[in-house]
Order: C-alpha cells, then structure tokens, then sequence
C-alpha cells in the first residue's frame, strides 16, 4: 500500500501518487483511491477534480461492483494527457517510443547499428528516430525524454561512459544532447535501471517492494528496488551484478577484477563455447530454445550454477523479495528459473525465514524500452512536471 500525506504543503506530491495509483490501476474509483493512499475520501475528491479539470484524467464509466447500491466511477488517465519519449540506447540497436502515463505504446520507430557505428553516426540515429517520433499529431505535448543505455552512465550528467562493446564510444553527453535539440527535461539511466522502474510501478511492484531486476545479455546489468526505491548513490552510478566476482583467481575482466559474473555468462560467451562444440553461432533465445538435449543442457546446467552463486551473495547483501530475469534472460525456461529458485533459496542465509521468488518481467520483451520511459513517469508521480497549480 502506498501512503499518501494529509499536509497541503504535500499537495503536489499527493497528486503524484493520485496519477500513479490511477496510472497503474484498474480504472480505481476515488474511494478505491482514498483506501490506496491513505487520504481521505475528501482528499481525494478534491485532487481528482483537479486532474480532471487540467484534462490529466477522465472518469471511465461505472465501475462493476458485488456491492449493492450506486457503483463507484472508475478513473482513468484521459487520452488528452502529456506523452512520455522513450529512447533505448542498445549495443545493437536504438529504439524510440511514444508512450502515455500508462505505458501503453503508441508509436515505436527502430533502427539497427552496425560495426561502423560511431559517436557521430550515433547521434544521427537518434535524432532520426525522435524525429519519427515528434513528427507525429500524438506528439504535441511531450513532458521529458527518458533514455536507457548500456552501462556504465554517468547518470548524474547524463552521460554514457565507456561500455565495453559498445564501437568504442566513450563519454557520449547523450544528456545535453536531447535537451538542446527537444528543450525537454531528459532522464539518462543504466536500461537496467529503467527496466527496474517500469517494473516497480506497473509490473512485479505492484508485489514486491524489494527486488533485483538482472539484465543478461552482451553485459550483464541490475537495477535493485529497496522499499520501493530505485537503489541510487551520490556519485550517479548504478549497480553492476555482472562485475560481481564468483572466482578470486579468474580470468581478468574488461574491468579490472577477477573472475566476474560477466565473463562467464554473458550472452556472447555462451554462443561461443557452443559455436567452439558445435561450429554453429547461435543467439541466447536459440541456445534457450534446444535446451533439453546436449550439450545446451551442460551449458544451462553450468549458467545456473554461476548465475546461483553471483545472486546468493546478492540476496545475502540486500535480502530482496524477489529476483526478476529480464533482457536476454526472459528466454530462460521456467525449469530454469525454478532451479535457479531452489538453489537461491537452499543457499541463502536464515533459508527458513522467507522465500526469494524468481520471476519474469510484467512486460516481457518490451521491459528495457518502456523502461526508459518510465523514468519520466517516475517524475510524475514524484509530484514534478505535472504539479498543477
Ligand atoms: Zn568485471
């Protein structure tokens, strides 16, 4: 449940959290509201008069309800309402969204890199997919521009750093780079953490308030939500599961440690040992999908294993709720992610106390894109950029 603060110097910050819980709700009545929040029915009323009357929210009908008398009117945010830019900055790929409050999609434009990618052509892409996207009628009012990009970012300045992989693009201000061209306010994050957003106000938080979202692909990244927070420090770096060490005396990674997470289960090591067996090359979905005969199943067997350990020392540090597999990793089996499961749980301090679920993401392939959105509909409902009057 989320607390809402009886205080008219909060006002903003309680329309915040009217437009999240009405955002990512079932069309909820006021009362409904008053019990989410804690606010009183009044309260309530008065907020959603006010969103209704800036044209940020439009009652839905009558709610169907097992009570008898009058059913409540449900509320939902009106398809008047500012738009949200995504923009998902990947190694192989950028993508743009068009999206409302909700998270629903309403224009996706893509386009690939290749091998002669670099800062200049970057740039170029970018500004060729948000062109797609602002040109459209839905785009006449855009709040902000979220972006999420391999790690590591200076989340702080908005800038990408030095990912390993990644054409060799160093200290890209993709930050100020937005703001000039679009005069939006631009969020810039690790896409793992967007994809924990995203999660935590429309998908699995609506269960947890405290879980990892592990992003396994070419990186290996996290974004850790605490008491409902997403987990982020002074210095605008964010957590990095893939450089955790599972062996002391392992091979150097491309940062400097020993024996990382990363560099023996990112999805490209994967491909190569079975391309090494076998001679074919093969994508992470595709080794997932022949898992069940040999030798993908040793090599499942193995992922796991290494998976367990890297997470058990993460569960030991943060004591989650949850673990949530998301990019690359979504193409686990459920076998897998139950034996990843049993093994976490056998393994972890106090293992007779609580239960760490592993699951998979709410929004499944599209968690890393919406992700980067929702980071501006963070900011909403933190009571910023819609705060009214
Ligand atoms: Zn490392």
């Amino acid at each position: 449940m989320a607390n809402g603060l009886n205080n008219s110097n909060l006002k903003s910050s309680n329309r915040g959290l009217m437009l999240q819980l009405i955002a990512a709700g079932k069309q909820p009545s006021r009362i409904e509201l008053a019990r989410q929040s804690n606010l009183t029915k009044m309260a309530v009323s008065k907020i959603v008069t006010n969103l209704i009357d800036d044209g940020l929210v439009e009652e839905t009908g009558i709610e169907e309800t097992n009570n008898v008398g009058r059913n409540p009117i449900g509320l939902g945010i009106s398809s008047r309402a500012p738009k949200i830019v995504g923009l998902l900055i990947d190694r192989k790929y950028c993508m743009a969204i068009l999206c409302d409050l909700r998270m629903k999609i309403l224009l996706l434009e893509r386009l690939d890199l290749d091998e002669s990618c670099n800062s200049t052509s970057l740039q170029k892409t970018i500004y060729t997919l948000l062109g797609k996207i602002f040109r459209s009628p839905q785009a006449d009012t855009v709040l902000g521009i979220g972006v999420g990009t391999p790690g590591p970012v200076d989340i702080n300045n908005g800038i990408i750093l030095n990912p390993p992989n990644f054409y060799g693009i160093t200290n890209f201000p993709v930050g100020s780079i937005l703001r000039r061209k679009y005069d939006l306010p631009v969020l810039v994050d690790n896409q793992c953490n967007t994809a924990a957003v995203v999660e935590r106000f429309f998908g699995v938080g609506k269960y947890f308030l405290d879980f990892v979202y592990v992003g396994i692909t070419t990186g290996i990244g996290s974004g850790i939500i605490t008491n409902g927070q997403l987990l982020q420090n002074f210095n605008g770096l964010s957590s990095e599961i893939g450089h955790l060490s599972i062996n002391y005396d392992g091979p150097v990674c491309t940062c400097g440690n020993r024996g990382c997470l990363e560099a023996y289960i990112g999805t490209p090591v994967l491909s190569k040992t079975i391309e090494e067996l076998t001679g074919e090359r093969l994508s992470f979905r595709e080794l997932c999908e022949r898992d069940g005969t040999s030798p993908y199943t040793e090599l499942f067997e193995d992922m796991i294993e290494k998976l367990g350990s890297a997470l058990t020392s993460c569960i030991n540090l943060l004591n989650p709720q949850a673990v949530v597999l998301g990019h690359e990793s979504y193409w686990l089996s459920d076998m897998r992610t139950n034996q990843l499961e049993q093994l976490l749980n056998a393994r972890k301090i106090s293992q007779t106390y609580r239960h760490i679920e592993v699951i998979k993401p709410f929004f499944a392939e599209q968690t890393t894109v919406l992700g980067c959105a929702s980071s501006i509909a963070a900011l909403v409902f933190s009571g910023q950029l819609l705060s009214g009057k």
